[in-house]
């Protein structure tokens, strides 16, 4: 599979051609063959917006989650609230992706207070109670221990790696072939875990040509927050200038 949002939708087609139903965490069951399509929103809520579009023109729901303690994006921020209204606008779910290593935590009780704390704020950021949370980057440990958070679903639950197949691209690498395990239709239960951010529309780039790319728009996009507050920005500093440094 290429890192195109045009493989990203022939995916959804091939899922549908197998008849696999598009559920979320709680309706997975309520059919026989099921497929739990999954993003976690690292870096961009922008890229997670633009898949949800793929998603809504395939007529296909997905569940993003989405950090509230990292340095990458702010959800208290319009144009982040705006992110995420367009998602569920294209019938997307938010969950909360709770990293835990921005926390002191040594006890379960603190785990708990910390994850809770967080997903009362996204509830209130989308106006939806808060139903499932995926750990970023979870250690051993937790994965082990096949914690339960009360009505919030932990997507590293053993359920949802025991009774479905698991499939990810971490890091830009799918460890399996996961166009030919979808076509060849042995696992009725999937699980899929996308990162929107290693995707791209019509074009595919590799890991390095990411990483440069996304450093590139970032800085660019620092520069112009930076001229909404500071008026005299271009007269100081010109927009060409940051270009020509960040490419030469
Ligand atoms: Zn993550």
């Amino acid at each position: 599979m290429k890192f195109t949002y045009e493989s990203y939708a022939d995916m959804i087609k091939h899922l549908g051609n197998m008849e696999y139903q598009f559920a979320d965490y709680r309706s997975w069951k309520d059919s026989e063959k099921s497929v739990i399509l999954r993003h976690d929103v690292d870096y961009s809520l922008q890229k997670a917006a633009e898949f949800s579009g793929i998603e809504r023109e395939m007529g296909v729901q997905s569940t993003y989650f989405v950090l509230l303690s990292t340095n990458f994006y702010n959800v208290h921020s319009l144009k982040s609230k705006n992110y995420i209204r367009q998602i569920m606008d294209n019938g997307g779910k938010i969950g909360l992706h709770f990293d835990e290593t921005q926390y002191d935590i040594h006890t379960e009780e603190e785990l708990e207070k910390c994850l809770y704390g967080e997903a009362e704020i996204l509830s209130d950021i989308t106006g939806v109670e808060t139903g499932v949370v995926s750990m970023h980057r979870p250690s051993e440990k937790f994965l082990s221990e096949n914690r339960k958070f009360g009505h919030i679903i932990n997507s590293y639950g053993k359920l949802y790696f025991n009774e479905m197949k698991y499939l990810s691209d971490s890091r830009r690498n799918w460890r399996e072939n996961v166009d030919e395990i979808i076509r060849q239709g042995t696992y009725w239960r999937l699980h899929i875990l996308i990162h929107p951010f290693w995707y791209f529309a019509g074009y595919e780039r590799d890991m390095k040509h990411t990483l440069k790319g996304a450093i590139f728009n970032a800085s660019l996009q620092y520069y112009d927050e930076l001229g909404d507050n500071f008026s005299n920005l271009g007269e100081e500093v010109g927009r060409d200038e940051i270009e020509i440094l960040l490419k030469g």
